[in-house]
């Protein structure tokens, strides 16, 4: 074999698709050929939660990605079937490598696949390095220190493109039977159909994706800062305005093609040019808004991070039966059915999902209407939506995504109960009603729908069932827990909190 006796870095690519800032990549190029794996393991590839929308994102990413590589002449192989199977065909044709990764706090299932490759190696003798990517703390202790880490994380120099040794393929590696062939040599459809996606039955936010992601990307950046941010804190809520001022970075850094580090240092710069120019109080506002939601991206994940099971449990477990998380019954059947396919009734809630649906994509507060809606006015468990959601979302991220699920649905013992009102709503956020008939081609100006149901008895219906459960001394004493696990020390600290608790001041401990 041409290269076994040399030293291999595996670079298990998974949602860090990109050449700078990449620890995992850097290590591996600096500490032997690197040869770039991406797994298509039932675990990652085939879980209820992924759609063909976030499999064109992540391929287009990949594809890119590997054009860029064959320039330093490391391959990229897909790995189909077991990653098991592979890792123990990669040792014996190599005998010796070192996995690189980064650690993911990704889905259950991705969660239980690491773990499997943590046994393996370790019985293997393989060392696995994974780096950190974010500041999402593994083995977090003390909830106090996050805060000091962000900074001692975002205050590091970000990482050049790595320099590779000069690769030498292994004739044996190409066109094996354990890995495809190198990605970079598929054509574009070709790629698809390996990867199981019907080129022919994509959906139109699958379509929309442009051909160079990365280019889009930069655009974007640019235009965020130099112009779109400046209304962002005043505009992010409307449905119709969000779509421009929000940066819209979201699937960019869910698949790791920018790192929130190279994202953070050019809102530093932003904010220094501003601070040089004439001053704008405006933009400068908006620009300490969209520093915060990077935090609160890190501190969501740190969530799922700390309890994985947050996917499918409630973060307070007083709430863990007072919806159906079984079998759906024929009343939440023809309601989530209804719910998915935007024929509420209610044209706000309508024109969102058929929205989400096209592009992929919405602003937060429609995001947390949708589910108030479904959780709280069709007493719907939050799996069920919650999955829906994730399926469309080209951003879904589970650390994100789960936990503002349960928020948004009062599970969570340590938040406001919120429950949205989509026609205020609808009056407050699209007063011209302009994305609200554009999103309801055929209902307008009345919904052709009937209102499934009403929404003051849901409302206040759902109101005292979540309210009932807060009433006892055990759930605030469980509450404490879930809050020093989870909550956020932005504010007051825990000691001086937990003297103020009282079931209804709960409310106030993790606002955002
Ligand atoms: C029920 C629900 C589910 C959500 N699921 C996801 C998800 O799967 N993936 C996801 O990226 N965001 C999710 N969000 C948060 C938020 O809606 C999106 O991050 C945002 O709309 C993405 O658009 P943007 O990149 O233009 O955001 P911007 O407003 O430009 O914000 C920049 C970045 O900050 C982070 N961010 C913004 N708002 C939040 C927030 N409230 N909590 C945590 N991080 C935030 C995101 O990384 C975002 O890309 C969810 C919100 C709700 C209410």
């Amino acid at each position: 074999m041409m290269i076994a006796a040399k030293k291999i870095s595996i670079m298990w690519f998974k949602k860090d698709l990109r050449l700078y800032d990449n620890e995992a990549l850097s290590s591996a190029a600096a500490n032997g050929f690197t040869v770039g794996l991406f797994s298509l393991d039932n675990l990652r590839w085939n879980t209820s939660d992924l759609s063909t929308r976030h499999k064109v994102l992540l391929l287009k990413g990949l594809y890119e990605l590997a054009k860029r590589l064959t320039g330093y002449r490391v391959p990229i192989y897909l790995a189909r079937g077991n990653f098991i199977d592979t890792l123990t065909r990669l040792k014996q044709e190599f005998e010796e490598f070192t996995l690189y990764s980064h650690q993911e706090t990704g889905n259950y299932s991705s969660y239980l696949l690491d773990n499997k490759v943590r046994k393996w190696c370790k019985s293997n003798h393989i060392l696995w390095e994974e780096k950190r990517q974010n500041n999402v703390i593994r083995g977090l202790k003390q909830r106090d220190v996050w805060s000091r880490k962000w900074k001692e994380f975002m205050g590091k120099e970000c990482l050049k493109i790595p320099v590779f040794q000069s690769n030498v393929c292994n004739p044996q590696m190409k066109n094996n039977q354990f890995l495809s062939p190198e990605v970079h040599d598929f054509e574009w459809n070709g790629l698809l159909k390996f990867c199981g996606v019907d080129h022919l039955a994509l959906d139109s936010a699958s379509k929309s994706l442009p051909n160079n992601l990365n280019e889009t990307m930069k655009r974007l950046l640019t235009s965020f800062f130099q112009e779109r941010s400046v209304n962002y804190r005043t505009e992010m809520s409307s449905p119709l305005k969000a779509e421009y001022s929000c940066s819209r970075l979201s699937p960019f850094l869910t698949s790791g093609m920018l790192s929130i580090r190279a994202l953070h240092k050019e809102l530093l710069s932003a904010s220094e040019e501003l601070k040089s120019k004439e001053f704008n109080a405006t933009k400068f506002s908006s620009l300490r808004s969209f520093e915060k939601r990077l935090h609160w991206r890190c501190h969501f994940i740190q969530k799922l991070e700390f309890e994985p099971q947050l996917e499918f449990r409630c973060m307070h477990v007083n709430y863990e039966h007072v919806r159906n998380q079984n079998k759906l019954n024929a009343q939440e059947e023809e309601f989530l059915n209804l719910w998915k396919e935007g024929k509420t009734g209610f044209p706000l809630i309508d024109a969102c999902m058929n929205y989400l649906k096209t592009t992929g994509w919405i602003n937060f507060r429609m995001r947390a209407m949708l589910v108030s809606f479904a959780s709280n006015n069709l007493w719907l468990h939050w799996t069920h939506s919650g999955e829906h959601l994730a399926r469309l979302f080209l951003d879904y991220e589970p650390g994100i995504h789960w936990p503002q699920i349960q928020m948004q649905s009062g599970t969570t013992g340590i938040n406001t109960i919120r429950i949205y009102n989509p026609e205020k709503q609808f009056i407050d956020q699209d007063p011209d009603q302009i994305f609200t008939r554009k999103w309801n081609p055929n209902g307008w100006p009345h919904s052709e729908f009937d209102k499934i149901v009403d929404l003051k008895k849901s409302s206040q219906g759902a109101r005292e069932k979540l309210w009932a459960m807060r009433k006892s001394k055990k759930f605030v004493d469980l509450a404490k827990k879930v809050y020093l696990d989870h909550g956020s020390r932005k504010r007051k600290n825990f000691k001086q909190k937990s003297q103020l608790v009282s079931n209804s001041q709960l409310e106030l401990l993790d606002k955002q």
